[in-house]
Formats: structure tokens, C-alpha cells, sequence
């Protein structure tokens, strides 16, 4: 579908500063008569691929990460079709420009590349008309809204206002890699202040200068916003992203059975890593509930993981207790244990009653997991004696270093190889290389959360779902294995080639549009043929003929 936006009248300079509507050099001879763009353009007419070389060719100039992040900013600011139809190009390439790790770096220093405006502002000084601050958004059919308040910015920390890149780059992969118009999609800043003295103080510094707002003035803000969206844009789905700790799993339990919501990093990132557990079964050859997890970090990957690997054990006949006993984490104390007194809530369902363990090899020893799973943020936790423990205890041992960037990784894919003579079958959160050992080439899989959230939001959009649910992670999790070829896991890749994110979006929209439909979940009558359906609402980055 291309852009479903209409003229409603506008012509001329209009259509060229409005980034939905403008193509550029690309308006044809006749849209510039009928349109009063004659003389506001340079003569000759380029065509859309024309224009992609010269936007590749500016982007290839640019001379590191983060000024190719603003070139690629400035680019969507002034003609979004081109800007997709470069990203969608070179996806591989881009994404790591427009989401992280650049996207980190850029909100370091947002304030300070910062052009114009893009989503919207919701400050603590706006409580009590926050409606009124939606209103002012022009297009009244928002389907994704992404909010974050800035208080846990990737591996960051609190970045207050500067946190707006994230949402604005989440969405862009909606678009890009599952065709959710942008239209549809709302990218805003919850700014309730910031606890970074340094934000605070510096003097281009874009949000409030104050601390933090805290328990009932926060949680009131949030409501309010929250209730205004149900009024103001009542088929979105909010996406929480970003925010701390404590509170994304409060948010999440307070509204998930309430309004159209999830978080992505409890659920998107519970719902790759399932994935990737998923087509590891093919390669080791052992089920489900015939493993044994052990986490390496118990916050909002961790958690959310070990909830859906129980989800997924459940449905496969596993008693939730029994599924829960197959779940076990290691904190910044040591194992998770039931006769420790300084658990947090969150951490409750997955205390076991076992003996303390201090360090993660003991844990190993201990649960002699089939599967070792690190979302600690701590670089080389899984050290030498860890993997090979789990190469003793496994034929094929499962070894994800999920966390980011590249840097915090546990371990790297060449020390996940080595250390289990290659045995191991490793996925990280940041691309590692290829790794030969012994004359055989391992391709390490990366657990992407850009594989599970662009398709679940395109499916509980297409859908109209009033819920995102647990279950809808599940199903996407398993359509993402089921995509994964014989081929991929030849050279141990457990995730699909990026090349195929489309394909795999929409195969995932439709697996969840179905399932919405099937529990009842959805505000429309299903279509005849749902796959078609849901794939002609994909945005493609073509321009429409305006004349
Ligand atoms: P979080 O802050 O919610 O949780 C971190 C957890 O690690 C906490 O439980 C903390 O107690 C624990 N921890 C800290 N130091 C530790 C140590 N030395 N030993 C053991 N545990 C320790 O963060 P999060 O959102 O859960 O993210 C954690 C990591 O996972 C980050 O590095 C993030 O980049 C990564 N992540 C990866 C993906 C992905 O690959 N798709 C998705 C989300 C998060």
C-alpha cells in the first residue's frame, strides 16, 4: 500500500515541506502544472531509483555513525518514501544507524543534534490537559504509539528528554521492517524530568530541568496519558519502552490487561530469545521441557524470558510450577534462591527453594543448565571455566550473550566456539562475524528484538486488537522458528537471514492478526483471506500518483 494520506487540497510549497508527501525531484512534469510546483523545483525529473543514488551516495560520505544518523534524520524530515526506500535497500547496513547502537550515542548528544521537532512532548507540567496536547497531533488514526520516559536508555541510564530518539527510531522499524504506515505511528516523550545532573545542567539541555517526577505524581501522569490516548486515538497500541526498571514491569502488570499495550524489552526481547531456544531444539535435538535454563541476570530481558519460555511450556502440557522449576537466575547476589530476603517482586516466581550459589560457575555445576542465557549487561561473565562447564554437561550446549552493544557481551561467538570446540549453539544481542574453526565457518544468530516487535505491531494493528497478550509473543516467537531454514542451521544460524525482515513480519502479523481473531481480541469483522489483508495494509515505499 502506498500512503493513504490525501492532498485535502494542498499544493505547492506545502506539499514539498510536508516529509508524507513530497517526492521531490520525483513530481512528474504533470503533478508540477497541476499542482503550482512549476519553477519550485530544479527541471529535470528524476526517478525514484535516481533519487536512491544520490541519497546513498551523500549517506556514504558521511564520515562516521553518527552523522550518517543525521543525514538519515534529515532525510526522513523532508521525504519519508525516499527515506524508506533507502533504508529498506540497505537494511543490514542502516539499521545499526537508525537503531542502536548509533541511536545510544545520538540521544547522548541529542540536544545538541538536534533540528526540528518529530513526535510529541508529554511533560510533567502538562498534567491535566494532556488531552489536549493529543489533539494537537495532526492525524487522528495513530495505530503505534511508542513512549518512553528516558529513564533507561539501552545501556545508558537516564537520559531524560534526550531518551526521544528512541521511540522515533523503534517506529521507523515498524515501518521499515513490517510496512506500519508512518503515518500510524506516534513516537512520544514522557518527560518527567531527569536524575542526570550533567542533562540537567547542560546548557542546550531540551526537557525539564528538574528531578525526577516520582510514585503518585508519576503514576498519575501516566494515567492520565494513558486514558487520553483510549480517547483521542482509541486503535493504538503504546508501546512502553525504555522506562526503568520497577516501573516497567508495574506499568505492564497495571495496564496489560487493561488497555492495548506491551513492553518490548520484557516482551519483544522474551519473544527472539524463545525464538532462537525454539530452532536450537532442531540442532540439539532436546524439547523444550526437557531443558534447563539458567540466566545470567534477572531484570526486564531475564524475567520476561523465563515468563514466555513458561508460556511456551504450558502450552506444550508442562505444569506452570513444574515449567517454572526449569527457569533459574543468577543476580548481581548470586543464584535466586527462596531464602534469600532481598528479592525484588519481579524476581518472586522464579525463586526456587535451593541452596545459595555465589558465583555463575557454581550455579552451572549446580542446575547443569542445557541452556545459559546472559542479560546481565556484564562483559565476559561467561568466562573460560563457565562454557566449558556447559560443554562438559551438553553435546550441544545453548549459549546466548544477549547483552549490548558488542561490548558488554557475556562472551564473544569466537570464545563461545572455542571454548566448546565448536559445539556450542550461540546467539548474541549485537552481530558478531563469522567464526572458521577447525576448517568449519559458524554463523552466530543475533537474537534482533526487530525479528518479533515490527510484526506484532503490524498484526495487532491490521487486527484492530484490544489486547497484546502473552500469548501473541508465543505465536510469534514459533512463526519466527518456523521460518528459520535448514540452511540457516547448517552453519548454526538460529535466526533468518535480516535480508528476509518483511517476510518474517508479515508472516508474523498474520499469526497474530489470526490469533486476535481467535480469542476474540479483534475489532473487526476477519476478512476472507486474512494473509492478504494484513499484507496489503504494508506500507511500501512507492509514491502515489497524485495526478
Ligand atoms: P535490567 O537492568 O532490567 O537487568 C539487568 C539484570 O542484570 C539485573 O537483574 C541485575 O541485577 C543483573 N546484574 C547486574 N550485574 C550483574 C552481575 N555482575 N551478575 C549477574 N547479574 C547481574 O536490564 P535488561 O533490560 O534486563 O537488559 C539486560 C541486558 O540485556 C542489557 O545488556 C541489554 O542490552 C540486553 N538485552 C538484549 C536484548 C536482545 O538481545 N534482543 C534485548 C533486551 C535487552
Amino acid at each position: 500500500m502506498t500512503s493513504s494520506l490525501h492532498l485535502n487540497g494542498r499544493r505547492g510549497v506545502q506539499l514539498l515541506q510536508d516529509p508524507l508527501t513530497n517526492k521531490g525531484t520525483a513530481f512528474t512534469a504533470a503533478e508540477r502544472d497541476a499542482l503550482g510546483l512549476r519553477g519550485l523545483l530544479p527541471p529535470r525529473v528524476f526517478t525514484p531509483d535516481q533519487q536512491l543514488l544520490r541519497v546513498y551516495d551523500s549517506y556514504k560520505r558521511k564520515p562516521d555513525p553518527l552523522e550518517k544518523y543525521i543525514y538519515l534524520s534529515s532525510l526522513q524530515e523532508r521525504n519519508e518514501t525516499l527515506f524508506y526506500r533507502l533504508v529498506l535497500a540497505h537494511l543490514e547496513e542502516m539499521m545499526p544507524i537508525i537503531y542502536t547502537p548509533t541511536v545510544g550515542l545520538a540521544c547522548q548528544k541529542y540536544a545538541h543534534i538536534w533540528r526540528r521537532p518529530r513526535g510529541l512532548y508529554v511533560s510533567a507540567q502538562d498534567h491535566g490537559r494532556v488531552k489536549e496536547i493529543l489533539q494537537n497531533w495532526p492525524n487522528p488514526d495513530v495505530r503505534i504509539i511508542v513512549v518512553t520516559d528516558g529513564e533507561r536508555i539501552l545501556g545508558l541510564g537516564d537520559l531524560g528528554a534526550n531518551g526521544m530518539g528512541i521511540p522515533v527510531g523503534k517506529l521507523s522499524l515498524y515501518t521499515a521492517c513490517a510496512g506500519v504506515p508512518p503515518e500510524q505511528c506516534l513516537p512520544v516523550m514522557l518527560d518527567v524530568g531527569t536524575d542526570n545532573q550533567a542533562l540537567r545542567e547542560d546548557p542546550l539541555y531540551l526537557g525539564l530541568q528538574q528531578p525526577r517526577l516520582r510514585g503518585a505524581a508519576f503514576d498519575a501522569l501516566v494515567d492520565e496519558f494513558v486514558q487520553g490516548v483510549q480517547v483521542m486515538f482509541p486503535r493504538a497500541c503504546i508501546q512502553f519502552e525504555d522506562f526503568g526498571n520497577s516501573n516497567a514491569f508495574r506499568l505492564l502488570h497495571k495496564y496489560q490487561d487493561r488497555v492495548c499495550t506491551f513492553n518490548d524489552d520484557i516482551q519483544g526481547t522474551a519473544g527472539v530469545t524463545l525464538a532462537g531456544l525454539l530452532s536450537s531444539q532442531r540442532l540439539t535435538g532436546t524439547a523444550l521441557p526437557d531443558q534447563r535454563f539458567l540466566f545470567l541476570g534477572a531484570g526486564e530481558a531475564g524475567i520476561g524470558i523465563g515468563h514466555l519460555i513458561c508460556t511456551a511450556l504450558t502450552a506444550a502440557g508442562v505444569p506452570l510450577d513444574v515449567a517454572r522449576r526449569q527457569c533459574w537466575f543468577v543476580d548481581s547476589k548470586g543464584l535466586v534462591v527462596r531464602s534469600r530476603k532481598d528479592l525484588v517482586e519481579h524476581k518472586l516466581a522464579f525463586a526456587h527453594d535451593e541452596a545459595p550459589a555465589r558465583t555463575l560457575l557454581e550455579a552451572v555445576e549446580r542446575v547443569k543448565p542445557t541452556a545459559l542465557i546472559g542479560v546481565s549487561g556484564m562483559p565476559q561473565t561467561f568466562d573460560e571455566p563457565v562454557v566449558r562447564a556447559m560443554a562438559r554437561l551438553n553435546a550441544r550446549p545453548v549459549v546466548f550473550a544477549l547483552s549490548n552493544p558488542t561490548s558488554q557481551a557475556e562472551c564473544t561467538a569466537e570464545q563461545a566456539y572455542a571454548w566448546s570446540d565448536g559445539r556450542a549453539v550461540f546467539a548474541s544481542g549485537s552481530p558478531f562475524a563469522p567464526v572458521t574453526l577447525n576448517g568449519k565457518t559458524h554463523v552466530p544468530g543475533q537474537g534482533n528484538n526487530s525479528y518479533i516487535f515490527p510484526g506484532v505491531g503490524l498484526g495487532v494493528a491490521a487486527g484492530e486488537a484490544t489486547r497484546v497478550t502473552d500469548e501473541m509473543f508465543y505465536v510469534a516467537a514459533r512463526t519466527l522458528a518456523d521460518l528459520v531454514t535448514d540452511a540457516d542451521l547448517a552453519v548454526g544460524r538460529i535466526y533468518p537471514d535480516l535480508s528476509r525482515i518483511r517476510e518474517v513480519s508479515a508472516a508474523i502479523g498474520v499469526a497474530v492478526a489470526d490469533l486476535a481473531f481467535r480469542r476474540g481480541l479483534a475489532r473487526m469483522a476477519r476478512p476472507a483471506d486474512l494473509g492478504a489483508y494484513v499484507r496489503s495494509t504494508m506500507f511500501e515505499p512507492e509514491y502515489r500518483a497524485y495526478v
